[in-house]
């Protein structure tokens, strides 16, 4: 840190993305992006976009919103594309969280606190319950903005459009977020509430469902007024905020139904072929309704299962929050991929013994 660092983020934490080592090649299951290519048609687009790199993106993401706009039924007015949903949850917490407070589960996405220090929001946790689940209940007497994944991240599970619609309607005069990066693998969206609900706002990222990890595309969907002042932030900040090559390629991505709904089946039924066989070798894990399993089991601990593996060429990921640092999670890659995870876990139990 050097001298001139300002003393009000000296105690600043900041978020730590999963490694991408590049010592080897390894199969790659610690950060939840999808194992298959982009759409061919996004991918057909880049190089002409690539040609007109030399003009400025344009500010109001005009043709993404129109695409994310009539693929939910809404209108383009109450979505706004951001840098990754990374940016719209930051955006989100400065526009309806800071000067207030906040709330969250105390298992869950790594960056809600690092956003909430960033912009000096004071906030509280909430448990899960026993099976890492929301119990709604919980926030009915909180007024201070709140923010949950759902699919939960880290454990992956999920809650009912009848929950989510119980914990917007519990108090209008604060705003609820709902982190949705992994509502694609089976569940069921909440953008619909928001015709209904002007204190909802639903967040989704092309990172995961949508193979666009790299291309940093997410966005936000509300009624009207919630993003005209989420633009209010974005033209504060940086109004090109999403670069001319992923706009063009993420309208492709969301308007090819057919591989977004091809990809997505894979991942949910490589999903049940792993369960499956992380429980047959004693493994224990909550219902995953995303694109990883949270797994557990009394014969290793989560650190030197996620060490031995990563020594055989498989990476996931271990996360150090106490209720989950005995587990690792596994991100769900090709099934190929996780037949070889799931060799590898039987030898390394086999040498325990
Ligand atoms: C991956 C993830 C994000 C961030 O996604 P980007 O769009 O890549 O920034 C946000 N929230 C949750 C819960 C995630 O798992």
């Amino acid at each position: 840190m050097s001298r001139f660092f300002s003393e009000k983020l000296f105690s600043l934490e900041p978020y730590t993305p999963g490694e991408q080592p590049r010592d080897m090649v390894y199969i790659k299951l610690n950060t939840n992006e999808s194992p298959y290519s982009p759409s061919p048609k996004a991918l057909a687009v880049i190089e002409g976009e690539a040609s007109k790199l030399n003009l400025y993106s344009d500010p109001t993401a005009r043709f993404l919103h129109e695409a994310i706009a009539d693929h939910y039924g809404v209108t383009a007015d109450r979505v706004i594309a951001t840098n990754g949903s990374d940016e719209a949850l930051a955006f989100a917490f400065d526009a309806f969280a800071s000067g207030k407070s906040l709330a969250f589960p105390d298992v869950t996405y790594g960056f809600y606190p690092v956003f909430a220090n960033l912009f000096g929001i004071p906030y509280t946790t909430v448990p899960l319950d026993d099976t890492f689940t929301i119990r709604v209940e919980d926030y009915a007497n909180i007024d201070s903005t709140v923010v949950i994944a759902n699919p939960n991240a880290q454990t992956g599970t999920y809650l009912p459009l009848s929950k989510i619609e119980e914990l917007v309607a519990q108090n209008r005069d604060r705003v609820v977020i709902v982190d949705e990066a992994y509502i694609d693998f089976g569940g069921e969206t909440a953008i619909p509430l928001t015709d209904r609900y002007d204190n909802l706002l639903v967040v989704q990222t092309f990172s995961k469902s949508r193979n666009l990890a790299g291309a940093r595309i997410g966005f936000a969907v509300g009624c009207a007024d919630l993003i005209a002042d989420l633009n209010r932030v974005k033209y504060s900040f940086n109004p090109y905020n999403v670069n001319r090559i992923s706009m063009a390629a993420a309208v492709e991505a969301m308007k090819d139904e057919a591989y977004f709904a091809e990809c997505t089946k894979k991942v949910v039924e490589t999903r049940g072929y792993t369960a499956a066989a992380l429980a047959k070798l004693g493994f224990t894990y909550p219902a995953s309704m995303a694109n990883f399993i949270l797994a557990h089991t009394d014969k290793i601990d989560g650190k030197e299962l996620y060490q031995k593996l990563k020594s055989k060429g498989v990476l996931v990921r271990h996360l150090s929050d106490a209720r989950i640092a005995d587990s690792i999670r596994i991100t769900i890659g090709t099934r190929e991929q996780m037949e070889t995870l799931i060799r590898k876990i039987q030898e390394i139990l086999e040498d325990l013994t």
